[in-house]
């Protein structure tokens, strides 16, 4: 499985400012990104701010505020970029299965453009 949360994972330094990022939306809970290897016109990585490697774990510790602030982020980077109306996708990978790289719960957004099937 996923284990126990590695506090030197790539977007752990993103959180702290290691590492820089182009920022699309930073609130108390949540910090949205763009990701560095876009597979879209737009791909946007939001993340929780606390310390979760997984959706079930992140619905599992989490704060029903953190919990709402980061559901509420998402939609407000897909408002903020305009894709409300032509849409966009949200995806996100657990573990070895999904190929999850960053062991830091995030869902992926995707958009810009019709993104075809969902699986390969
Ligand atoms: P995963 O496979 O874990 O769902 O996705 C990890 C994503 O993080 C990949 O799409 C990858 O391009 C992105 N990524 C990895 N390292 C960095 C980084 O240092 N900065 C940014 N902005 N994105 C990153």
């Amino acid at each position: 499985g996923l284990g126990a949360y590695d506090p030197d994972n790539v977007f752990a330094r993103i959180l702290r400012g290691e590492i820089p990022s182009r920022t699309v939306l930073d609130t108390e809970h949540a910090l949205a990104f763009h990701d560095i290897a876009p597979h879209a016109p737009h791909h946007v990585l939001v993340i929780p701010k606390g310390a979760y490697v997984s959706w079930a774990d992140f619905a599992a510790r989490a704060t029903d505020a953190e919990i709402a602030g980061f559901v509420r982020a998402v939609g407000q980077v897909a408002q903020q970029l305009g894709l409300e109306e032509a849409g966009y996708r949200l995806l996100s990978n657990m573990g070895a299965h999904a190929g999850q790289e960053v062991p830091h719960f995030h869902v992926h957004l995707f958009g810009g453009r019709p993104l075809g099937p969902m699986l390969t």
